[in-house]
């Protein structure tokens, strides 16, 4: 793959395409993990005095101009970050904005309108991705988190800068890092491998357990919803917990492929409506020794309802744990990194993904359309 390192760059004209889709209410942004996370690229660039044309998307606009989520808080914020003023475009691809293109300066940087006002984005539309392309020379992608997505800034735009020869297409310095960790973990553990899964959506966690165990993981913890369907199969009862319906037999399929390998909760707490919702003490003392000996970990889903007090104790046991284990940890998630930031755990993980589906996409063995795009 090659990034932004490998080629010459000084005073080229970039088309960044960044990870910046943060939570944002009434104009405040609540978390900005993503944005700092990008700060090394925006730098590297800037250093090579290129002139930079930033490109993200915030929130599901779905096609249509929503002010509420516009680029602006992620433009002060970048602002002040970087210590330099940052110009701010009308759109994508109008006629101002293309101007506004044509007349950056070495070391400026022109930040485009939120990607997903446009359909073209979502439909990866290969006139809009041409159009988008703004002159630039250079195609710099550094958007981690929508590498899973077939959309015009990651698919179409790449695509287009290659085959014509236009722009030249490299990773940034984030997706570099993301790939080179969720690949190492993957492909080269050191054992014990370990993989933690819990959560709710079973439908994307089933294939990242196979695909681990497949790769040699020796070993898979499992909390959540995940769990339920687990023991669902092994006919325990229970009550009114929630169980993936749609995905038993999936789960049955996989617990038979690796006997002894997949290690299920000994006990739980319950909720006053007769469901599951953490792992009990014995559960949490047993995963426990097993994450202590365990050399490489990779850990996506909250055990337990983490957001009620009374049921974060698994996810957060869990989180400690991990941390005390002398293994090489990968972790992501979209509440996973949620109940790590609530509990003060966040900065001590050696690696803490920006993206969530696309991790488990990518730990599930799947192809992610936009980083074959930089490898080829
Ligand atoms: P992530 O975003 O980290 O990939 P998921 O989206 O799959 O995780 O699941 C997170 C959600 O799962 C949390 O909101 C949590 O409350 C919920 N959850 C965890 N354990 C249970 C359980 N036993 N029953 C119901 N919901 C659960
Ligand atoms: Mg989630």
């Amino acid at each position: 793959m090659q990034t932004v390192k490998d080629i010459f760059l000084d005073q080229k004209k970039i088309f960044l395409r960044a990870g910046f889709d943060v939570p944002i209410e009434a104009g405040e942004i609540l978390e900005k993990g993503r944005i700092l996370a990008g700060i090394p690229t925006l730098k590297y660039l800037l250093q090579k005095k290129c002139r930079i044309i930033l490109a993200f998307h915030i929130g599901r606009p779905e096609g249509k101009c929503v002010p509420a989520l516009g680029v602006g808080p992620v433009c002060a914020e970048l602002s002040r970050i970087l210590k330099m003023p940052i110009r701010q475009a009308p759109g994508c691809v109008d006629s101002a904005s293309q101007r506004l293109a044509q007349g950056l300066r070495p070391g400026g940087i022109l930040v485009l309108e939120n990607l997903r006002f446009y359909r073209g984005e979502e439909e990866n539309d290969l006139v809009f991705a041409q159009k988008l392309r703004l002159g630039a020379q250079v195609f710099v992608q550094d958007a981690f988190s929508v590498l899973h997505r077939a959309h015009a800034s990651v698919v179409a735009l790449p695509q287009f800068c290659q085959q014509s020869k236009k722009a030249e297409v490299v990773a940034g310095l984030l997706v570099e890092r993301e790939a080179n960790f969720l690949r190492a973990a993957q492909e080269r553990p050191a054992h014990p491998a370990v993989v933690v899964i819990g959560g709710a959506k079973t439908e994307t966690k089933i294939p990242v357990i196979k695909n681990l165990l497949r790769q040699g993981f020796d070993r898979a913890l499992v909390g959540g919803v995940v769990a339920n369907n687990f023991l669902a199969i092994l006919g325990r009862d229970l009550q009114d917990s929630l169980v993936d319906q749609d995905h038993l037999a999936v789960t049955k399929a996989l617990w038979q492929e690796f006997p002894g390998q997949i290690i299920v909760p000994q006990d739980s707490l319950w909720n006053i409506q007769k469901q599951i919702y953490d792992i009990g003490p014995q559960t949490i003392e047993h995963y426990t020794k097993i994450i202590r000996k365990a050399k490489t970990i990779v850990w996506n889903g909250p055990l337990g309802v983490f957001e009620q007090a009374p049921f974060a104790q698994g996810t957060q046991k869990i989180a400690e744990a991990i941390l005390a284990a002398r293994a090489r940890n990968v972790v992501g998630g979209g509440d996973t990194v949620m109940a790590l930031q609530k509990f003060k755990l966040y900065d001590q993980f050696d690696f803490v993904s920006t993206g969530g589906g696309v991790m488990l996409e990518f730990l599930a063995g799947k192809e992610l359309p936009g980083l074959k795009i930089l490898e080829s």
